[in-house]
């Protein structure tokens, strides 16, 4: 997509967001727009990154890597967004500033052995599954606290909150069900008083919902076609 064009669809997403951000009594600031770029090649980063953009979400680590290392000159925060097998976990921990997708204690333990050599720890959210859906990563609500508290104990890695991928539905309010609903997973979490736990960041809303998730609380919006245009078909 051209430079110009992807300057203007940020243009109207920050409008958004600052829009949605006004309508709920938020301040801009304590939404962190994640660009999502997966299957976009790094030019369309670097425009994106020329146009303001810093935090750049990405859904595989194959993919990733190459790209990643073709921006090496940016000052990137890398954001997997993505599904992430326990084998993948020691490149990811080198790539990537922030991993979203934690919904196992089996890749929370090799994600905090695969800590860096300088000891730095690694802020992760953990992935709820509110859909039930058989099909969809995540680890189910009911599960949750059971994974925070044994989280918690991994001093490598900072649990932050927790991150949704809704079912797709046209309606937007029968979304804002799932983003309340994850909000006060966080909350009840959060006064569990659990040590080495936070629950300040809501990972939620993407190109068609960001806006509700902003009005219900969320952080980090991830967007990706808003942004950069649409993507192949996953194969
Ligand atoms: C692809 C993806 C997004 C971005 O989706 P858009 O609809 O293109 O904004 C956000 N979150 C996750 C987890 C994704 O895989």
């Amino acid at each position: 997509m051209m430079t110009a064009t992807i300057r203007e669809n940020i243009a109207r997403v920050e409008e958004r967001i600052s829009a949605a951000c006004r309508r709920s009594g938020r301040r801009r600031e304590n939404v962190r727009l994640v660009a999502v770029s997966k299957t976009h090649p790094p030019e369309s980063i670097r425009a994106a990154f020329d146009a303001g953009l810093r935090d750049f979400g990405e859904s595989r680590v194959q993919e990733a890597m190459s790209k990643i290392s073709q921006l090496a000159d940016l000052q990137i925060t890398w954001h997997l967004i993505g599904h992430l097998q326990s084998n993948k976990a020691r490149p990811a921990r080198d790539l990537f500033h922030w991993i979203h997708s934690v919904d196992s204690l089996r890749l929370a333990e090799k994600l905090s052995l695969a800590s860096a050599p300088d000891g730095a720890r690694l802020p992760v959210l953990i992935e709820v599954n509110l859909g039930e859906e058989a099909s969809k990563e995540g680890i189910p609500a009911a599960n949750a606290v059971a994974l925070v508290e044994q989280i918690s104990n991994y001093q490598r890695l900072e649990l932050h909150g927790l991150m949704v991928i809704p079912p797709f539905l046209e309606n937007l309010e029968e979304v804002r069900p799932y983003f309340r609903q994850l909000r006060a997973l966080a909350g009840e979490i959060e006064r569990r008083n659990i040590s080495n736990v936070s629950m300040r960041e809501l990972s939620m809303g993407m190109s068609h919902d960001f806006e509700v998730a902003i009005e219900e609380g969320a952080t980090m919006v991830r967007i990706g076609t808003a942004i950069f245009g649409s993507r192949p078909p996953v194969v």
